[in-house]
This record gives structure tokens, sequence and C-alpha cells, in this order.
């Protein structure tokens, strides 16, 4: 049975405990390889493949990625996952393999491609290398909780409560129909029998509650798929922990169909992180070796400080950030010696010193909380 480790992405106690996301990485599994070769479609025209000075690898410009991608080949056996029901819904650059309600799939297939535009800015904005993936991105679309909890079983070794992840083995994303996830189940029964006056405000609940689970985990996966798929993050173990997990938090915001954020900042990390850090910074040794060391990473508290060292850095060190996902993108890695990863961040981003410390957390906790549909 193939071996699929969680990334640890439990909610701290206490804080929006409804949320459950989840993250996978491959392990005891080659990793996935970015197929740079497959590249940009012309070697001539908009798509024509560049070299950098620093990079050896075939890279396309951002526009590049829009143009609509092929059907994968490979994809109708999976037909069979989903059973003799499923559907198929393909939109520009997405196939979504789907049981759920077509009117939901229609929903995700259009918030998976907010997402896919969005990288396409922030590729541009930080001029990274690229690849057009060869093929749609495919993902699995479940009808149920208990359908998509029992394919999940079949990945993993250990009961998860994952609600939805990016499996970068197979290279897809799954997903189920929210409607059918019991804690909001009950919400809506609870709407049903509640006295008429008390009714829009458990509407209004449910709503912000499928609001965040489609933020945070459908888009924040997708995040993850996009950015495997165009090589971005060509596989996780070249990024530290907390910057692949912070370059996926920056999307769990609502977006335009053009992919522009219409929210500045990520509303419930944001709210997070000031619950976590109300009172202090902090310190410049578990900042330092959450950065630099991978042991050090702490699943749910870990992730809104990982979104705010990302926020920070693509606001106040654009070229830092680009520099280090450059280092992923073209292939070279980071080192994954804590040493050494300290050594170059204090060359692209710092020095690391106390006094950048207080600077990023400074700037984090001026940015404005406009999320207020998470701070319940
Ligand atoms: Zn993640």
């Amino acid at each position: 049975m193939r071996t699929v480790t969680r990334r640890p992405s439990a909610w701290a106690a206490g804080l929006l405990a409804v949320l459950t996301q989840s993250c996978f990485a491959s392990a005891g599994q080659p990793p996935p390889v970015a197929d740079h070769d497959a590249a940009c479609p012309a070697n001539s025209g908009p798509g024509a493949l560049r070299q950098t000075a620093d990079s050896t690898s075939a890279e396309c410009r951002p526009g590049d990625l829009l143009p609509p991608l092929t059907p994968d080949p490979a994809a109708a056996p999976l037909t069979s996952l989903l059973g003799p029901r499923a559907a198929t819904l393909e939109t520009e650059h997405f196939a979504v393999l789907y049981t759920a309600p077509p009117a939901q799939a229609r929903d995700l297939a259009q918030r998976l491609e907010t997402v896919y535009h969005a990288h396409v800015k922030l590729v541009a904005e930080l001029r990274l290398p690229v690849r057009r993936p060869p093929h749609k991105l495919a993902v699995l679309f479940f009808e149920s909780h208990a359908a998509f909890a029992e394919h999940l079983a079949t990945l993993t070794d250990e009961p998860s409560p994952a609600l939805g992840f990016y499996d970068a083995v197979s290279r897809r994303s799954v997903f189920f129909d929210f409607d059918s996830y019991p804690p909001l189940q009950a919400i809506q029964a609870a709407v049903e029998q509640a006295p008429a006056a008390h009714r829009e405000r458990l509407r209004q609940k449910l709503r912000r509650r499928r609001a965040a689970l489609e933020l945070s985990v459908m888009q924040h996966e997708a995040a993850h798929h996009i950015q495997s798929a165009i090589g971005l993050i060509p596989t996780f173990e070249d990024v530290p922990i907390w910057l692949a997990e912070g370059l996926a938090t920056l999307y769990e915001v609502p977006l335009t169909p053009a992919g522009q954020p219409r929210e500045s900042v990520n509303g419930y990390r944001l709210f997070e992180y000031r619950q976590l850090h109300a009172d202090h910074a902090p310190s410049r040794e578990q900042l330092v070796r959450l950065m630099s060391d991978d042991a050090a990473w702490c699943g749910g508290q870990c992730y809104p400080l990982a979104w705010a060292l990302t926020q920070y850095l693509r606001d106040a060190h654009g070229l830092g950030l680009a520099a280090l996902l450059r280092r992923a993108a073209t292939g070279a890695g980071l080192p994954s010696d804590p040493g050494a990863r300290r050594a170059l961040f204090d060359k692209l981003l710092g020095p690391i010193d106390e006094r950048w410390v207080t600077q990023f957390h400074d700037a984090t906790m001026k940015l404005p909380l406009e999320g207020t549909a998470f701070a319940e």
C-alpha cells in the first residue's frame, strides 16, 4: 500500500475548530519530478522557451499558462474511483471528475480557475520561471463525505480528518460536496428546527462555515496542486514546510474570476496570528528555527505564522522571496541542512535578527482584519 504522509495542520485548539484541513506530501515514493521538457507548447512566438542566467530549465512566460490545457488521455480510468455515475466537467485548466451535484461541480471548477489565474499573477509579479502543465489538472469531487473518507482511507495508513487534499503522488486534488459534511448538516438541521426569528442567524453561520471550508480547504489544496503543476514547487522536498504552506495560504482569500483578491489579506490567518501573538511577537529563536528546520513545524499553530511570514516576504522582501522560489522552481532546491538554510535566509532576506523579527511582527499586526466572516 502506498504511503502518504500527512502534513499536520490540525487547527489550534479553540481556533475555528470546525475547520480541519490537511495537506499531503508523498513519502516513501519517488517524488513527482517536474517535467521541464514539457514546458511551453512552441519554440517561437509568445510561448517561446527561454533560458535564464541561473537556470538550465526551460521556462515559460506567465501568459503561456493561460491557453487551455489539453485533456489527459490517462484520466479515463479514473472513473473507476468514483463509480459508474461519475461525470466529467472540463474547464480550461482542470478536469473535474464528479459524483457531486452538477451545480456544485461547476462552482468548484470556477473556484479552481480563479486560483489558477491568481497564480499566473504571482509568477508575473515575482518573475518566476514556470512550465506549462502538460494536461488539465485532475480533480476528484465526491458526492459525500463518507465516499471521500472511504477513498482517503485507501491512501493513508492511519485515520485522517482531512476534508480535502492534494495528493502529490497521483497529482490529483480530492474534495467532496460540503453539503454532506456532518457538522454543516447539523447546522442545516438546526436552521430547519429553529424558531423563525433565529433562522437567519443560523443561515449566516452556515454560510460562513461553508465559505471558510471552501477557502481553507479547496483553494488551499488547489494552490498546492497548481504550484506543483506549473513547476513553482516541483516537489515538497525542495522547499521548507513553512514556505510551501505559507504560499498556499496566500490563496485562501475570495478571488475574482480573473484571480484578483477581493480582500487584501487572508482574514482568518491574520485573526489566528493575532490570537496567538496578541501580547508578544514570536521570538527570533522560534522564527529562525521554524524557517530553517522542518522538524520545528508544529501543525495547526504554525499555519498562521507560515502565512504571516510569506505575506510579509511578499510585501517587504519580494526580491528575496522570488530568489527563494526561483531556486525551487529551477530545480536547485533549498538546502535541507538547518545551518545552510539559515545562512541562505540571512543572505536573501536578512539578516534575520531581533530588528527583522520586530519589523515582521509590527507589519503583520498592522494589516487590516477584513475577513470578519472568520472572526467568530
Ligand atoms: Zn497545505
